[in-house]
């Protein structure tokens, strides 16, 4: 299905984002889709809805802003909105080339504080035990060792 296809490579630049800027959770996915885009807003909510489980984005509000369809005519070079498909000039009824409507990209992505409860996100989980388990280390060491050692196992930690 075309929707699915595009939220597909949609999440994939939001995932891009995401690392770029070291966000957490994807809280809005902003969209820009003119009327002859070709795509469904239901069902581009739906795939995004069905594709975004298990990944960041998972709680995020999908949002479309709908781009209205603009012309030039190629008689008058009158700019001027399309309404109802009617692709003719309202002034001199010239032949008009589309010159906006037919697009559909990612404007924006915000993400929220939230750190990701998505299991697949890498090495979350796993660091978190990692210090963890290094500062019980670090507290029994230092109970048992000089405290010149203990100063260069912290050093050691710090790296
Ligand atoms: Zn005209």
């Amino acid at each position: 299905m075309h929707e699915q296809s595009l939220v597909r490579s949609l999440l994939k630049q939001v995932e891009t984002l995401r690392c770029e800027y070291d966000g957490g959770c994807v809280s809005e996915v902003r969209v820009e889709k003119g009327p002859l885009s070709g795509v469904e807003s239901f069902l581009l909510s739906g795939a995004f809805e069905l594709l975004s489980k298990g990944t960041a984005a998972e709680d995020a509000i999908l949002v479309i802003d709908e781009v209205p369809l603009m012309a030039k005519c190629k008689l008058c070079s009158r700019d001027f909105e399309i309404n109802n498909f009617v692709f003719r000039c309202p002034v001199c009824s010239g032949n008009v080339k589309v010159t906006r409507g037919d697009e559909f990209h990612l404007i924006s992505v915000s993400f929220s504080d939230e750190p990701i409860k998505n299991e697949r996100a890498p090495g979350v989980g796993e660091s978190e035990q990692a210090s963890i388990r290094t500062a019980e280390e670090w507290d029994r060491e230092a109970n048992v060792d000089s405290s010149a050692d203990s100063c260069l196992i912290f050093k050691r930690d710090g790296n």
